[in-house]
């Protein structure tokens, strides 16, 4: 079957393939016959439909991808899709005793460029941060870090390779960003830096109601943090320029969810000014 969703000045095509069988909660136009369209050019189909093979006695998963339309490029083209507009807002003013400065994964293995998984942006990002965090430190902000922590036989090693080894130069925070006596270092094992930690309790036992986001990778743990927090109903400041991905797409695609989705503001690191209300 066919859906076109209309988002924001972007149409995109989805075609869902349905195997045989299969009668989910994708049957909005009653369509039939979108598995042949489903299959075409997908090179990596017959690796994916190995890895959502259903149980024996329950159903197959449906599959879902993206197929030329409107501004795509069609068949072997480059996409091209048209941003959602999302506002940085000039300033935006904070209290130090309800906001905390949350630091995500500032460590060797992402920011450095002999780290195991670099990403090449995030060394830019260290002289806000550290601009933010010395305000924060000036006004007796908590500053909490998250501290990617994974043993040798971790899952997530099987997703992107062994990282942030637990006790490893890899592991540490990169000493531009170095946690001082006071500050929270929260390990954590997965891209939601709520997952697993006690991060929630020790913002509620702080009365924080406010969340400086900053760190990497932008649309893995930052968004994932960002969006558990605002799940939460904590509010999310994100300044854009403290915040670093993989691809321009990434980046983009952080900053429309959690401005759109998570209703957070966005903000360059320089407009943000922390004083007591
Ligand atoms: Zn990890």
């Amino acid at each position: 079957m066919s859906a076109l969703l209309h988002l924001a000045g972007m149409s995109i095509k989805l075609l869902v393939r349905r195997t045989p069988g299969f009668n989910g909660g994708f049957d909005e136009d009653g369509e039939r016959g979108g598995a042949a369209r489903g299959e075409e050019g997908n090179g990596s189909s017959g690796r994916q439909r190995q890895s959502m093979q259903p149980s024996a006695r329950g159903p197959r998963a449906p599959r879902i991808r993206l197929a030329a339309a409107n501004c795509w490029g069609g068949k072997g083209g480059a996409a091209m899709i048209q941003i959602p507009e999302y506002t940085v807002e000039p300033r935006v003013d904070v209290a130090p005793s309800t906001t905390a400065l949350l630091i995500v994964d500032m460590q060797n293995d992402f920011v450095n460029r002999e780290g195991r998984l670099c990403v090449p942006g995030a060394g830019n990002t260290v002289p806000v941060i550290a601009g933010l965090l010395a305000a924060a430190r000036g006004h007796g902000m908590p500053v909490i870090y998250t501290q990617d922590w994974h043993e040798p036989d971790d899952p997530e090693g099987a997703l992107w390779g062994l990282h942030a080894e637990a006790g490893t130069w890899g592991a540490e925070i990169v000493p531009e960003l170095a946690p001082r006596a006071g500050d929270l270092v929260l390990r954590k094992v997965r891209y939601d830096g709520f997952y697993g930690t006690p991060l929630e309790h020790e913002l509620h036992r702080r009365r924080i109601d406010t969340l400086i986001i900053v760190g990497t990778v932008s649309n893995i743990c930052v968004l994932h943090t960002a969006g558990s927090a605002a799940l939460r109903w904590f509010r999310v400041i994100v300044p854009v320029d403290a915040v670093s991905a993989l691809t321009e797409f990434d980046q983009h695609a952080t900053f429309r969810q959690i401005a759109f989705l998570y209703h957070g503001t966005l903000v360059r690191g320089s407009g943000i000014v922390v004083r007591a209300r």
